[in-house]
């Protein structure tokens, strides 16, 4: 069944004393669960055991209570008692004979201690560098820290070994770790023995290992995680002085794992990274070391991942995002079933549920947190129900996922679409400026689809109450997404603002048609997701001048959760895009727009020749009101049931709209539950005082 092109990728590959079944190797990443939901990420963990990755890590694991990164979750082990709950992931993650790894993270000049209250302790004394600009400074390790620090690793390590882990990684990468911190003069100011020299600044990273061996080296393999670049010039610790890292410690660690750079640029977007994008800074090292190298890049595609082993770049194929997106990559490679393969769009919507202290998401793969939260296995979807039909009008994401998943379970399924194409606003804005890889969420269904002899696709079918009616299916699943606002009605606005009929008045939806506006264009972005920085780009690529007008505090502010609004201002500014932030738009003149600051009400005009107003959407939901309405005429027609799903619904980022297809086909006759929850949670157990 398998391509034999592909067998490199199925050896069996050393690490220190524990061998890996194959070279797919999952890296830490965060799952917005963490210690608050560990049943839930155990199994998420699990779903990637049964989908043959060969090692599979744990997320950042804070292994000691002075070195803590609240309000974000991640794990903890901080005392005997936290074991049961990584053995509980431990367990998951080698029911089918995967390795198990642990990610132990001491974050020093990262950690506020918000939760703990205790002092930071850093390698120098620096305020603490987070997301938050915490006005918290950390002190610097004195030698009695340095040897309670060693100390600590090693308490971990067996409290790791107890927890039944095959694997340790040190974690020293993406800014976050000690052992970046030690290694980088950014962060080492010291003028002991810890300080100065290369050599000097590798000392603890030796001692901490050479300690750990002692205690677990034998049963366990011990991992380095660095970055190949701090990419914060001379001062930080930078590919070259990685290489000669490497070097002067050829056999240090029993895998080399090699990050990007800071986490941003090692979870960089599609809509800023190709696939392999750290390409460049990982050749060569491997001449450098007799160790095994793991490396990262967004893989999805078996054919660059030869090339990444046969090239002698890399050992391992690391993947976090690859893994997300389809815990069953490895054997669906295993298996010849390549086209199969859910490939993630490099979203950043799984980053979100870490950013945002939630529980993530993805785009690409709805069952994502939720294989113990709701059972959803995903590939495998629950058993039919008592009907046999269903009706999906609209082939969105959520009229795809919905389609497709019930098409699995068994259902006969009719898609109407009213345009040409399938992919609803995917169809669309995967022709916008960097956004291509989206396109994949439609690629992925259209395919599953025509493999379905149970799915009948209708194009060009708008379909209204009357033609539904008539039709007769069981159940109606109306998918008719949503149109932005013309109105500017959103957050600044919550009724319609003074507009002048003479000026230019554009939506996204337009611009993702025909209309090429010229000259001036002002674009109000109050939806602060991507979509207006990507109607800046669009619009300079068309030859016109913008100003970004925007009442929040940063650029496509919602961004910052996706890793990328840096990015998105960056290029912003060096395309010529006029960014005004914390300015409000208060009414629409016949050649111009007068705006407001968010602060003091201080009113500007702004000159222009059309505006884009990037605010809101409205549901297109007249379909389903019609049919309401008819409610009494539904039982002659055989209608059972009718919902409306995703934009239709409520319009949101496209992973809602995925997630909300997918329920609708695991819930499709299903029992009532009443007002129970509809899925489980742990909720912490009360101390006996
Ligand atoms: P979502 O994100 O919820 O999936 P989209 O806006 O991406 O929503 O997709 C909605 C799809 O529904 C579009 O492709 C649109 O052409 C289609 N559509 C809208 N109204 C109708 C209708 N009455 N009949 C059939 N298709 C429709
Ligand atoms: Fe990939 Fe987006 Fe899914 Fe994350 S949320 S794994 S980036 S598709």
């Amino acid at each position: 069944m398998r391509d034999p092109r592909y067998d490199i990728l199925f050896e069996p590959t050393k690490i220190g004393p524990v061998m890996a079944k194959n070279r797919f190797y999952q890296v830490p990443h965060c799952n917005g669960g963490g210690y608050r939901d560990p049943s839930a990420a155990a199994a998420m963990r699990g779903s990637k055991a049964e989908g043959g990755w060969g090692v599979i890590f744990t997320e950042q694991c804070e292994m000691h209570h002075t070195s803590e990164i609240t309000p974000f979750i991640e794990l903890r082990l901080w005392e005997d008692k936290d074991i049961p709950m990584l053995r509980k992931m431990s367990e998951t993650m080698k029911e089918h004979g995967a390795l198990a790894g642990i990610q132990l993270a001491y974050s020093g000049v990262n950690g506020p201690n918000l939760y703990t209250k205790e002092v930071p302790l850093a390698v120098s004394a620096q305020p603490i560098r987070t997301f938050t600009n915490d006005p918290v400074q950390a002190r610097a390790l004195d030698k009695t820290d340095i040897r309670d620090l060693r100390r600590w690793f090693v308490n971990a390590a067996k409290r790791s070994k107890e927890a039944g882990f095959d694997l340790i990684c040190l974690y020293g990468a993406h800014g976050f770790g000690i052992f970046q911190h030690f290694l980088s003069r950014a962060t080492n100011h010291r003028t002991d023995e810890y300080g100065g020299s290369l050599e000097n600044r590798a000392r603890f990273v030796n001692e901490v290992v050479s300690d750990m061996r002692d205690a677990i080296g034998d049963t366990m393999g011990i991992t380095l995680r660095v970055s190949l670049d701090e990419t914060i010039g001379d001062l930080g610790f930078s590919n070259a002085e990685v290489r000669e890292f490497v070097e002067m410690n050829r056999n240090l660690p029993d895998l080399w794992d090699l990050a990007q750079g800071t986490w941003e640029d090692c979870s960089g977007p599609s809509r800023f990274k190709e696939e392999a994008a750290q390409h460049d800074l990982v050749k060569g090292i491997h001449e450098l070391t007799d160790r095994p190298i793991v490396g990262v890049g967004r893989f999805t595609s078996p054919d660059v991942m030869v090339k990444m082993i046969n090239s002698g770049t890399l050992d391992f194929i690391g993947c976090a995002r690859p893994s997300i997106a389809d815990p069953f990559l490895p054997n669906k490679i295993d298996e010849g079933r390549i086209e199969d393969i859910r490939e993630c769009i490099g979203c950043n919507i799984c980053v979100t549920g870490d950013m945002t202290m939630s529980i993530s998401r993805c785009t690409q793969n709805p069952t994502f947190m939720e294989e113990w939260r709701k059972g959803w296995h995903p590939e495998r979807m629950n058993a039919k129900g008592v009907s046999s039909n269903a009706l999906v009008i609209g082939a969105g994401p959520a009229g795809l996922e919905a389609t497709r998943a019930l098409a699995e379970r068994g259902y006969e399924v009719a898609l109407a679409e009213a345009s040409r194409v399938l992919g609803g606003r995917v169809a669309r804005e995967r022709h916008l400026p960097g956004l291509s890889a989206w396109g994949r969420v439609a690629d992925y269904r259209e395919y599953q689809i025509s493999q379905k002899a149970n799915v009948e696709s209708y194009f060009e079918s708008a379909l209204d109450a009357e033609s539904i009616l008539e039709f007769g299916f069981e159940n109606i699943c109306i998918a008719t997404g949503a149109s932005w606002r013309r109105d500017g009605v959103s957050r600044q606005h919550v009724v319609p603002f003074p507009t002048d009929d003479a000026m230019k008045i554009y939506t996204p939806d337009d611009l993702m048609g025909e209309v090429n506006p010229t000259g001036h264009i002002v674009i109000f972005d109050d939806d602060h997701y991507y979509m207006g920085g990507v109607i800046a780009e669009l619009l300079i690529q068309k030859g016109c001048s913008v100003t970004l007008v925007t009442p929040a505090a940063y650029v496509s502010e919602w961004t910052l959760n996706t890793l990328e609004q840096h990015e998105i201002h960056r290029r912003l500014a060096q395309m010529g895009v006029k960014i005004e932030l914390n300015r409000g738009v208060i009414a629409i003149g016949k050649d111009y727009i007068e705006t407001n600051c968010v602060f003091t009400d201080l009113t500007q005009p702004i000159g222009c020749d059309a505006v884009v107003l990037v605010t809101s959407k409205l549901e297109n939901n007249s379909v389903y009101n019609d049919l309401k309405v008819r409610e009494a005429e539904w039982a002659d027609s055989g209608i059972k049931t009718v919902k409306l799903i995703g934009d239709a619904n409520a319009p949101g980022p496209i992973a809602w709209a995925t997630y909300a297809g997918h329920r609708y086909a695991r819930e499709l006759d299903g029992d009532d539950i009443g007002d129970a929850l509809p899925f489980r949670r742990e909720v912490t157990e009360l101390a006996i005082d």
